[in-house]
Parts: structure tokens; C-alpha cells; sequence
């Protein structure tokens, strides 16, 4: 009897799949390593809100190791402030072919108007209009910031951040009391009960001193001190771009401290263990490009977007430092010969939501790096479904250097979808797949990582830019 259950177990072990807690996993060596990480990338994640204070954050680090804003054999290029590119030299030029880690430093959150500030009941307000999928009750009755650059017709930039330094006063978005909101809320479907025109920021309540037949006094107020703190008027709000996002610092979540909470973390996290892979990579067989992009909560338009053709722009210099001048089908050979990950989140598995998740499938935290062959939503729409072999390369890659991974989709068949740049640069024929952390309340204000997978994230993008053929 128990020579049979042995041959059972035995075949079990060899036959099956059984996925365990990285945590578990890891010697103690590595757990260190792991936390370690975790405090930096919170850190990072506290002062980086913007994409444009994630490209100064991320170049201040390259600038810290090395890297030259000219080209050279570890050098990196910024965009419109807003997109950064980092190359790192292979033994083999670009031309046999890159390794490419794509992700997204934009992410959900509210953008003041045009012409946003005006006064109603002698309070002052800022006007906003949300950025990328948001669920508008999560952004009332919180501490905000706001975060963002004013240009002046001169040319000089302005930075503005308002409500992070303890001194600092924060703004909020005010919702109504449950005592009256039974009718204009309570009773209507979740994703109506706060239009877009309400979500307007408390800025101000003190009327400037003069006379009670002089109006908007407190909007006045509210311009003075703008212009005192920073030189601004109210034009100056047309050539700005001004973000509205949660106030105060990234912060360990659980008894155990097993997870970062904090916004942006899609995508962040994973520009974050992007960036600490290229950091200290040591010289790769392939060439190495990450590139940190913009606008891919909108749909990746725009010239700072995935759809833009700066990543042929890009290449064409890439290849121009090897003393190549790169003709005809040349930028297209590269792309065709380059192997690249879409480094974005996922949908991690919430216990109290399963009606949605598909348990077989699905990502769940602390179980790694997420392998996500395809997006996409009713029946594979307007996915890039990486290849079988691409997918048994990265298998054989992640095994060699011991990263934990899980391959996942998002949520049941037809339940909803999503997708990331993958598509957009598999249009140049390069192999792609989506790989990241699983997250949970993903697209929130509060958005929350287990450490395990943001270590085996950084793992796994280290290994994959490391990798021969
Ligand atoms: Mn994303
Ligand atoms: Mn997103």
C-alpha cells in the first residue's frame, strides 16, 4: 500500500503543476533582497507621481550609476520630458537584435481644465477632468495633491508641487453626506453616482480683504497666492499641465508587512524593477533598450505614446553608434530580430471577487512574476497572443536564473478585458509578451503589490535582458 501512494506522488510531482508562495521558496539571502528592493521602490513610488517626475526620479538613478545623456555604451535618452529610453551595449550590436523591456509611467488620475478655478458659495474650487480608467467614487472625501509643471510663454517651467510636505495643506474632492445622498446616490448604479463635472477640487475658503461688494474675493485669494508661491496668473493654467493625485507616501501594507500600498503602481512597479534591472546589468550578449512611455492609460496616442514612431527614431541612433548608417529595411531587420516584454500589472485575484476570476487561470499575489501570453477582451480581441515558442524560450530562460513565475490571464471568459503596448510594437514584427506583478485594487488610488512578485518581477527582466538565444 504505501509503495502505491509513493508511485502516485512520485508521478504527481512529475506530471503536474503545483504553484507555491515564492516567499516560501526564497532563502533568507534572497528574502533580504527582497525587502530591501521593496524600500526602495517605495520610496521611489512616493516622490515619482507624475511621468515627468518619473523620468528626473529615474535619470537622477542612471545618472547615480554612470549612465551619459550622450551616446555611449550605457546611455539614455528623455523625450518631451515625459519618455525616457536606456540603452545598455551588447557583445553583439544592435543590429543582431535587442532586448526590449517597454512599460508606462502614466497612470489614472485627475488633470485640472483648461479654466479651472472659479468660486461658488464663497468657496473656491479647481475644475478637473479624469485621466484614464478611474472610478470616480474612489477619488472624493481623500487627501489630495497636485502635482505638475507650468510652462510660460517664455519658455521657463514652473514645477508645482502642493500637499506632500508635512507643512504643506492637501486639497480634496468633497462628497455628500449620507443623510442626504439617498436619492442622488444611493440609488443610482455605482458609475453614475458621481458624474465627472463634480469631481472639482476644494482650493480655497478665505476671501481676500476688500470690500463685500467686490466678487469672488476667495478666488482672488487663491490667485494671489498662486502668484506669490509661483509667478503664476490665469492664463498661465492654459500652458500647464497640472495632475491631481492622492497626497503622501507609498507605505508597507499588512501585520507583516508583506505588500507596498500606494498610487501609480500601475505601471510603476514595473518601470520601477525595469530600471533597478538595467541599473547594474552587467555587459549582455544582446543590446539592451527599456523604454518608459507615456499616455498608455489613454490608448498609447500622442507623440510620447506606444503609437508614436520615436521607438523607429530611436533604433535608427541605436545603430547609428555602432557606425552603422542604418538603410532601407535596417531599423525594420532590428525589430524583426529583437525579442521584447510589455512590462505591465495585472489583475491579481481578489478572494472576495470571484465571481470574476477564473481560479485556474488567473494571477494571485505572492506567487511571482505573471506570464501573460495574451489580453484582450471576448474572444482574444485586440490582443497580441504571444507565440508558443516565445512563451517556451522565456520558460527555459526563467528556469536558468531561478525566477518564479505564474502565466495568467485576467478574469473569467467575457467578463471584461484590458490591454497594454504589447500590440503596438508587436506591429514591427518583434516576438512580445505581457510580463509584471500581479496587483490588487488595480487602477485605485490605493493601489496594492505583494514584495515576493516585485522581486521576481525585477528577476525576471533581469534575466530576460541577460539572456544568449
Ligand atoms: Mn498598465
Ligand atoms: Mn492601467
Amino acid at each position: 500500500m504505501a509503495r502505491k501512494k509513493d508511485a502516485f506522488k512520485e508521478l504527481k510531482e512529475k506530471l503536474t503543476l503545483s504553484p507555491k508562495p515564492v516567499w516560501d521558496q526564497l532563502a533568507a539571502k534572497e528574502k533580504k533582497a527582497a525587502e530591501r528592493l521593496a524600500e526602495d521602490y517605495r520610496r521611489f513610488l512616493s516622490v515619482a507621481k507624475t511621468e515627468r517626475e518619473c523620468v528626473e526620479a529615474m535619470v537622477a538613478l542612471l545618472k547615480k550609476k554612470g549612465f551619459t545623456a550622450e551616446p555611449s555604451a550605457r546611455y539614455y535618452t528623455v523625450f518631451r520630458d515625459k519618455m525616457l529610453a536606456v540603452m545598455v551595449a551588447g557583445k553583439k550590436p544592435p543590429y543582431y537584435g535587442l532586448r526590449l523591456i517597454a512599460t508606462h509611467i502614466d497612470s489614472p488620475r485627475l488633470d485640472l481644465k483648461l479654466h479651472p478655478l472659479y468660486e461658488d458659495l464663497d468657496l473656491a474650487f479647481l475644475k478637473t477632468h479624469y485621466y484614464g480608467g478611474i472610478k470616480k467614487y474612489h477619488w472624493v472625501a481623500r487627501p489630495l495633491a497636485l502635482h505638475g509643471v507650468v510652462v510660460k510663454p517664455d519658455g521657463r517651467k514652473v514645477k508645482v508641487v502642493i500637499g506632500e510636505d508635512p507643512g504643506d495643506p492637501v486639497l480634496t474632492v468633497c462628497d455628500l453626506l449620507p443623510h442626504l445622498s439617498r436619492k442622488v446616490q444611493g440609488d443610482k448604479k455605482l458609475s453614475e453616482a458621481i458624474p465627472g463635472e463634480k469631481l472639482n477640487v476644494l482650493v480655497g475658503g478665505l476671501p481676500l480683504v476688500g470690500s463685500s461688494e467686490d466678487k469672488e474675493r476667495v478666488k482672488l485669494s487663491i490667485l494671489k497666492i498662486l502668484h506669490e508661491k509661483y509667478g503664476l496668473t490665469e492664463e498661465d493654467f492654459i500652458s500647464a499641465e497640472l495632475e491631481v493625485v492622492p497626497a503622501g507616501q507609498a507605505v508597507e501594507v499588512g501585520l507583516d508587512r508583506a505588500f507596498i500600498g500606494g498610487y501609480g503602481q500601475d505601471d510603476r512597479i514595473c518601470a520601477f524593477a525595469a530600471l533597478a534591472a538595467v541599473l547594474e546589468l552587467p555587459e549582455p550578449l544582446y543590446s539592451t533598450l527599456v523604454i518608459f512611455m507615456d499616455k498608455e492609460e489613454i490608448g498609447s496616442d500622442g507623440n510620447t505614446g506606444a503609437k508614436s514612431r520615436f521607438l523607429e527614431k530611436l533604433v535608427y541612433e541605436y545603430l547609428k553608434l555602432y557606425g552603422v548608417t542604418p538603410q532601407g529595411d535596417t531599423v525594420l531587420e532590428t525589430f524583426l530580430r529583437s525579442k521584447a516584454v510589455s512590462g505591465d500589472v495585472t489583475a491579481g485575484m481578489d478572494p472576495h471577487y470571484m465571481e470574476v476570476h477564473e481560479k485556474l487561470n488567473d494571477a494571485r499575489l505572492g506567487y511571482g512574476v505573471v506570464l501573460t501570453k495574451y489580453t484582450g477582451h471576448g474572444g482574444k480581441y485586440m490582443a497580441n497572443d504571444a507565440h508558443a515558442e516565445y512563451m517556451a524560450w522565456l520558460r527555459r530562460v526563467f528556469s536558468e536564473a531561478g525566477v518564479i513565475y505564474q502565466a495568467a490571464s485576467m478574469g473569467k471568459v467575457d467578463e471584461g478585458g484590458g490591454g497594454t503596448v504589447a500590440k503596438y510594437l508587436a506591429v514591427y514584427g518583434m516576438d512580445i509578451v505581457d510580463m509584471g506583478p500581479p496587483l490588487l485594487s488595480m487602477h485605485s488610488p490605493f493601489e496594492v503589490a505583494h514584495k515576493a512578485d516585485l522581486y521576481m518581477t525585477y528577476k525576471a527582466y533581469r534575466a530576460f535582458l541577460s539572456a544568449g538565444d
